[in-house]
């Protein structure tokens, strides 16, 4: 499942059947039914649901690259009490969670936007187990990736 991504200075771009991309200006001219724009984490995975849902999706970035700090990120996910803890041995629990952002944020923790993240989290991690395989040229399952 792979959305269409438009950076703004990519080069590929199809030039037939009803997306047309006016090169001299910058300018292109698509319809779709969801425009997602900027292509990190938080985008492509919009997009991803998205066209997992069947719908026609555009991602708009406004770098010459796709992925967004994301990219350079260190690539490490906290999503508490994920589906792949009980799977390696560990437990965890919302009361856990909040304990701990407690120690971490004191005061500032917004318990509504912490309880959307953990009922979300967990969520998402199944979604994209399901949706989406990260495969590089000679990597192999589990061991390089
Ligand atoms: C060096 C580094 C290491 C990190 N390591 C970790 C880590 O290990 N674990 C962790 O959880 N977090 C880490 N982070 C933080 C994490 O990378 C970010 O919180 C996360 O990537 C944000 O994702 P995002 O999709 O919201 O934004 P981004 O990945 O920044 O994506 C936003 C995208 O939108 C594009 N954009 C913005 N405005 C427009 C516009 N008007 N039109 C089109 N495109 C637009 C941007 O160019 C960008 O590509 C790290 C960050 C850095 C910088």
């Amino acid at each position: 499942m792979k959305p269409s991504c438009f950076s703004n200075f990519a080069p590929q771009r199809r030039e037939s059947g009803r997306n047309r991309w006016n090169k001299a200006d910058d300018m292109f001219d698509e319809t779709v039914d969801a425009v997602v724009v900027g292509s990190g984490a938080a985008g492509l995975t919009a997009a991803l649901v998205a066209k997992s849902a069947g719908l026609d999706v555009v991602v708009l970035e406004k770098t010459d690259r796709i992925g967004g700090n994301t990219a350079m990120s260190g690539g490490a996910v906290w999503i508490p009490d994920n589906p792949h803890l009980a799977e390696a041995g560990h437990s965890d629990s919302r009361d856990a969670v909040m304990t701990y952002l407690h120690a971490m944020i004191g005061n500032r923790l917004q318990r509504d936007l912490v309880d959307a993240f953990l009922d979300a989290g967990p969520k998402a991690v199944a979604f994209l187990d399901r949706s989406f395989h990260l495969e590089r040229v000679g990597s192999r399952d589990g061991a390089r990736l």
